[in-house]
């Protein structure tokens, strides 16, 4: 279980975990769907128009029922049910933050071996020009980024396509963003103002390009013009620096890119963010330089994660910006969020400020980013669930204890 806040935030918890008996259509990309119908039997020549029209009922108008696809005859409405569900991750847990952040822990099904259901974090952010919706990529994470909570969770697996989508189905379920979504009366509707996802960052749990083909395929659900519509220039992957993945990313995906970047010497990124030591700093710029369709309209984002006297000097801010000269770039400096059992401090707000001054004085407008959700463990890098990898030699022990070392 997340941590829950007693002051003013809510959450909603559901106890009995839903087991997945059928494959899930809601988050497939069209060539999943296309063979799903093909195996119910529906005849190869009119997959596409039957794609197409479950296409607009899943990610236009966000139905949970085959009932309600008024359009699609009875027979196929009765077949499509007896094969498949269209069933999102089952929400575990909903937080809201007194800032009117969310966060939702998600339960998704067990596959293959699996004794326990894995769980993985997803966070809603609305603001006064724009609402951005954190996603995750992976249950847990291989790096082990020394400030980051998500990074002591060992790695539980990928995420499939259809729950790196479901994660956005069930953000705009809980938060009434479907067109004509009526108030359910449970709580589930945000005022108007704060409403709709208008961009998505993939910073949640794991490292998006150790996931790569999945976290693709999701974007390009997302971005379907027929569909979520989510506009490619609004999503953002961010990454660790997994250099050679960095170029096929933006060839393949094309969405904005940002670099955790938290360091501008090898020894010390080494130690805070380790993939370092296999793709240090030059070799990372140098992917960042060539990244396809990089350009003062479209520049890539520096993470910098300010560490009470570790990385926040300003011979560090002075450095960091000769780093990224000629790479169009933005800044974001980002308060250490602490969690349970960190030996890390945030910098001093005075520190923040005059960090920033030197990196604004050089040109880069680089508004320091105010921590959301901070009281429901919800901010950058607070996220962690506390699914674990059970070894084969535990797996025949069910039921499983709790494999639980204290987290969130
Ligand atoms: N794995 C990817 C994306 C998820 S982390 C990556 O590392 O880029 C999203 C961002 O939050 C990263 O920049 C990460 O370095 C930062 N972060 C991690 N832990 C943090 C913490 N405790 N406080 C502030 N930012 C943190
Ligand atoms: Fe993984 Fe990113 Fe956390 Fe590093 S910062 S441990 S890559 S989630």
């Amino acid at each position: 279980m997340v941590a829950v806040h007693p002051t003013r935030a809510e959450s909603a918890v559901s106890p009995e975990p839903v087991r997945a008996l059928k494959p899930t259509l809601a988050g497939m990309t069209r060539a999943q769907m296309g063979a799903a119908l093909k195996a119910a039997g529906v005849p190869d020549k009119q997959q596409r128009m039957r794609v197409n029209q479950l296409w607009k009922w899943i990610y236009v108008s966000g139905v949970a029922t085959f009932e309600a696809m008024t359009d699609v005859s009875k027979d196929l409405r009765a077949k499509l049910a007896d094969h498949y569900m269209l069933e999102r991750p089952e929400i575990v847990a909903e937080q809201v933050s007194i800032d009117g952040t969310r966060k939702w822990l998600l339960r998704l099904p067990k596959r293959g071996h699996e004794v326990r259901a894995p769980e993985v974090e997803c966070v809603y952010i609305p603001e006064e020009d724009r609402g951005t919706l954190c996603i995750s990529s992976q249950v847990g994470c291989t790096l082990t980024c020394t400030f980051c909570h998500t990074g002591t969770q060992k790695l539980v697996r990928n995420l499939e396509v259809e729950e790196i989508v479901g994660q956005i189905l069930v953000a705009k379920d809980r938060i009434g963003d479907w067109p004509g979504a009526t108030p359910p009366g449970d709580g589930a509707m945000l005022p108007v103002s704060e409403r709709k996802i208008t961009n998505i960052v993939l910073m949640g749990m794991g490292e998006p390009l150790y996931n790569f083909d999945h976290v693709r395929d999701a974007m390009d659900v997302a971005s379907d013009g027929e569909g979520l519509s989510m506009s490619k220039r609004r999503i953002t992957l961010s990454t660790s620096g997994v250099v050679p993945e960095i170029g096929r990313w933006g060839e393949e995906a094309g969405t904005m890119l940002a670099i955790s970047l938290h360091a501008v010497r090898d020894e010390l990124r080494d130690v805070l963010v380790p993939i370092n030591k296999k793709y240090p700093i030059a070799e990372l710029l140098e992917a960042c330089r060539n990244y396809p369709g990089v350009s003062n309209a479209r520049r890539i984002t520096f993470e910098y994660v300010m560490l009470k006297g570790v990385n926040d000097s300003l011979a560090e801010a002075r450095e960091l910006v000769r780093l990224l000269a000629g790479i169009p770039a933005k800044i974001n400096l980002i308060p250490f969020n602490p969690w349970p059992g960190t030996d890390y401090d945030c910098s001093d707000w005075a520190q923040i400020e005059k960090f920033a001054d030197v990196v604004n004085k050089a040109g880069y407008a680089s508004p320091v980013r105010t921590p959301r959700g901070r009281d429901i463990l919800a901010a950058c890098g607070q996220l962690k669930s506390e699914s674990q990898r059970v070894r084969a030699s535990e797996r025949v022990a069910a039921p499983v204890s709790d494999a639980t070392d204290g987290g969130a």
